[in-house]
């Protein structure tokens, strides 16, 4: 295996990226690393991965059209996982 490239799931930086911009948005609720955890594995088990090699320049335009398609759907899933997460947080 050449170890410049490398396997990644492009959802989980789509899906950071959506959250970070919605908790932005969002007052009152838990905003640790453990609770923006929770609410990316809920996200990330709701959508589809989306895997890709990294270290390809070209590979930038097609993700950003993926990016534009998935968008409501991200947004969606990220929303009702800052809901449920936020409601029912794992730490004191
Ligand atoms: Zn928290």
């Amino acid at each position: 295996m050449d170890e410049k490239f490398e396997i990644k799931n492009y959802m989980e930086k789509m899906v950071k990226k959506n959250l970070e911009s919605q908790l932005e948005k969002r007052n009152n609720i838990c905003k640790c690393d453990r609770c923006k955890l929770d609410m990316m594995a809920y996200a990330l088990n709701h959508l589809p991965p989306k895997y890709v090699v990294t270290d390809k320049g070209s590979i930038f335009t097609r993700l950003q059209e993926l990016e534009v398609q998935m968008n409501a759907d991200i947004t969606r899933e990220v929303f009702k996982a800052i809901e449920l997460v936020s409601k029912n947080k794992r730490h004191k």
